[in-house]
């Protein structure tokens, strides 16, 4: 099996899957929609919406988890007793800060995931 598309020359990676033409050429999902289009047939939906579809999951998933992590975060940050920090009180705040540091890095990575499907 090819390694690159045989049209345009794309490396074939988790994002550009192999496609088979019915002339037995390897290619990527951009030059099998050309070809299809070309050949007056068209893919079936389920293969073209798969990639936007997949998009909105991690762009949902991004935005929910950095938003939960943002809230929990803050929410940990602001614990303190009336008397003052006391050890457990430093602790929980510094998870508090951890956890906001994880929503603000898994959002932008799930949008990252989601940019890079959209460029295919
Ligand atoms: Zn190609």
């Amino acid at each position: 099996m090819a390694e690159k598309c045989e049209i345009c020359g794309k490396k074939f990676g988790i994002f550009v899957e192999k496609h088979k033409l019915d002339d037995g050429r390897v290619v990527c999902y951009e030059c099998l929609d050309k070809y299809r289009k070309e050949q007056g047939k068209d893919l079936p939906d389920v293969v073209k919406n798969y990639g936007v579809g997949m998009q909105l999951v991690l762009f949902i998933a991004g935005f929910l988890s950095s938003f939960v992590c943002i809230i929990a975060g803050l929410d940990m940050a602001s614990i303190q007793s009336v008397a003052g920090n006391t050890v457990a009180e430093a602790y929980y705040n510094s998870v508090g800060v951890f956890v906001i540091g994880i929503g603000l890095f898994v959002g932008p990575l799930l949008w990252g995931i989601a940019y890079s499907i959209r460029k295919k």
